[in-house]
């Protein structure tokens, strides 16, 4: 018999075979799914990539001086 235990999600107390019952599976995977989509929007707007590179050389100026 398989076991059933309770709900990884904190406060939850629904009994379930995997981590989450099914309402906080669908929660879980929701939450994964958009922070693969904030992760796929860096890739999209390159803008926040140069951001770190011109503060990189805006520290090198003074140096270079
Ligand atoms: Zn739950």
């Amino acid at each position: 018999m398989p076991m059933l235990h309770g709900c990884a999600f904190s406060g939850c107390s629904t009994f379930t075979l995997s981590t989450y019952c099914v309402e906080h599976e669908l929660l879980v995977r929701a939450l994964k799914e958009s922070e693969r989509a904030q992760g796929a929007s860096l890739v999209d707007h390159p803008e926040d990539a140069p951001l770190s590179a011109e503060t990189a050389s805006e520290a090198q100026e003074p140096a270079a001086l």
